[in-house]
């Protein structure tokens, strides 16, 4: 790769020109319009295993991962057969259909406080719909999330949102009402202290948290973090909602509950369980989740819900899962080996953090390990781009923002590897120190 990609390129930019009229920004999700990298974005026309290409025909490494989805890389060809099987009986029935109930089986026998589940099109709903029924099931109405924790982008989570509103610029979003931001209590992740702030004022029927922060970068909990929030959601008799999105399937097969042993009242899954398609769930206590409807009476439904080809899909990701039992332990060789050699590429003396848990991973231009939200103003976000640019020039794709997190995949192998750190090498030589 020797071109800049992006950068002034006349289909890219004629593309984009033309997206901008009929689209706002001219991206249908706001990370993918690249404001916080100085480059123009790119459009991406093909993905498959660890690699992606752009409309240009240009071949890059891919550690965004879809933004996590892609666990087994891109187009897994047994996800893509399930898929194309499935297609071949009907797109969408309205109605319940068989493959739906050994998912929910499968989903609820390795999640760990996963008595019953519903599946559901994406995470946003998945924390909307667990929201409500927190609230619900406790007769409370406030809910305690962290700062820079994204949970979708329902209301009351839009709040101190992390990566994607930071990146733009908009703390809180203009459009949430000044009653949903009251009900809702930002602390400061890794800090029961302030947890215990936000408790103080009572009512609270849940407390939301990713496990391991993805929405600020990869930021670890740290030792008794997540046991602090059960003991605390125990006493106070509010519900801990794990949010495993991101973690679910990515961590291990019981996700961060099981990594950290730590058991969720509710969990939310998404994107790697559906292998690149639409499909996420919220699942939990057999009490909580028995008062959704119908079974109660707390609403919630989709068209789209459990999607006959998402669920393929799942069911396809699962059965890879259950064939490879040593694909977690090669990940987590895969993402060491990578820390290492950023490390290494890095130097001593420069101020980045290599920050990594499993599969997921950043590296943030700072000077002190990144704890909390907190820590974000002393990221370097010039430093950031610059390294982000000088990697796409050699054929290397990074989330396109300093607070998000990269993936390893299944897919990602040797070749991946060597191209990625040589990269790495030049780019952080050119990075002004
Ligand atoms: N929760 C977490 C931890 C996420 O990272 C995301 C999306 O990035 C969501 C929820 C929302 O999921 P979706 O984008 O499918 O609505």
């Amino acid at each position: 790769m020797t071109t800049p990609a992006g950068i002034g390129h006349d289909p890219h930019a004629q593309l984009f020109a033309r997206a901008a009229r009929v689209t706002p920004g001219g991206v249908h999700s706001p990370v993918r319009a690249f404001r916080s990298v100085g480059v123009a974005p790119i459009a991406l026309t093909e993905a498959r295993g660890a690699r992606v290409w752009d409309a240009e025909g240009r071949e890059y490494v891919d550690w965004i991962g879809a933004w996590g989805p892609a666990l087994l890389g891109h187009a897994h060809p047994r996800v893509v057969e399930a898929v194309r099987r499935a297609a071949g009986h009907g797109l969408l029935f309205g109605l319940a259909s068989p493959p739906e109930l050994e998912l929910a089986e499968r989903v609820t026998a390795r999640v760990p406080g996963c008595e019953m589940v519903r599946f559901v099109a994406t995470g946003t709903e998945a924390a909307m719909s667990a929201l409500r029924l927190a609230r619900a099931a406790t007769g409370r109405a406030r809910v305690i999330k962290f700062a820079g924790g994204y949970h979708g982008h329902a209301d009351a989570f839009l709040i101190r949102a992390g990566s994607g509103a930071a990146t733009l610029g908009i703390p809180d979003s203009p459009g949430v009402t000044a009653g949903a931001a009251r009900d809702t209590c930002v602390a400061r992740y890794n800090d029961l202290d302030d947890v215990d702030r936000c408790f103080a004022d009572g009512d609270v029927a849940a407390v939301f948290v990713e496990p391991v922060a993805g929405n600020m970068g990869c930021v670890p909990p740290e030792p008794g973090f997540l046991q602090g929030l059960r003991e605390r959601c125990d006493r106070h008799g509010a519900l801990l909602v794990l949010d495993e999105v991101i973690t679910g399937f990515r961590l291990g097969p019981g996700g961060a509950a099981e990594r950290f042993g730590v058991r969720p009242d509710l969990v939310l899954l998404g994107k790697a369980l559906g292998g690149g398609m639409p499909l996420a769930a919220f699942g939990g206590r057999r009490d909580v989740m028995s008062r959704i409807a119908p079974a109660g009476p707390v609403y919630q439904a989709g068209t789209f819900a459990a999607h006959p080809l998402s669920v393929a899909a799942a069911l396809a990701v699962l059965d890879v899962l259950d064939d490879a039992p040593d694909l977690y332990q090669r990940l987590e060789r895969a993402g060491a080996s990578l820390e290492r050699g950023l490390r290494a590429a890095a130097g001593e003396s420069r101020a980045v953090q290599v920050q990594r848990v499993a599969s997921m991973w950043t590296v943030f231009f700072a000077p002190r390990p990144v704890r909390s939200w907190d820590d974000a103003p002393a990221v370097d976000r010039e430093r950031h781009a610059a390294w982000f640019r000088a990697m796409l020039a050699r054929g290397v794709l990074l989330p396109p923002s300093p607070f998000e997190c990269a993936f390893v995949s299944a897919a990602h192998g040797e070749a991946e590897m060597a191209h990625t750190l040589e990269a790495a090498r030049a780019a952080f030589a050119e990075v002004p120190a």
